[in-house]
């Protein structure tokens, strides 16, 4: 089972294991089995919105970290290499 971070909002977790009482989904369903009218009970973003979140990792602030460093490393490594 896994959880689903709302890519939209970045409020909203569907947690398979608990469902979503509020929006009528049994637990233990996962996220491809949601209907195709399921929407983010936030937002209303479509299913294709969400990307599976760790709880360990935060991973929104490492992701927009890692985007910062390559970019920061991308730059002078083109530069040396065509000189
Ligand atoms: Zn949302």
């Amino acid at each position: 089972m896994m959880k689903w971070l709302c890519t939209v909002c970045n409020i909203y977790i569907y947690d398979e294991e608990k469902g979503d009482a509020d929006t009528g989904i049994i637990p233990n369903t996962r996220l491809f089995e949601l209907p195709d009218s399921w929407r983010c009970p936030v937002c209303g973003a479509s299913v294709d919105k969400f990307i599976q979140f760790l709880e360990d990792n935060k991973i929104l602030s490492d992701k927009s970290q890692h985007n910062i460093n390559f970019n920061t490393v991308l730059v002078p490594t083109t530069k040396i290499l065509f000189k």
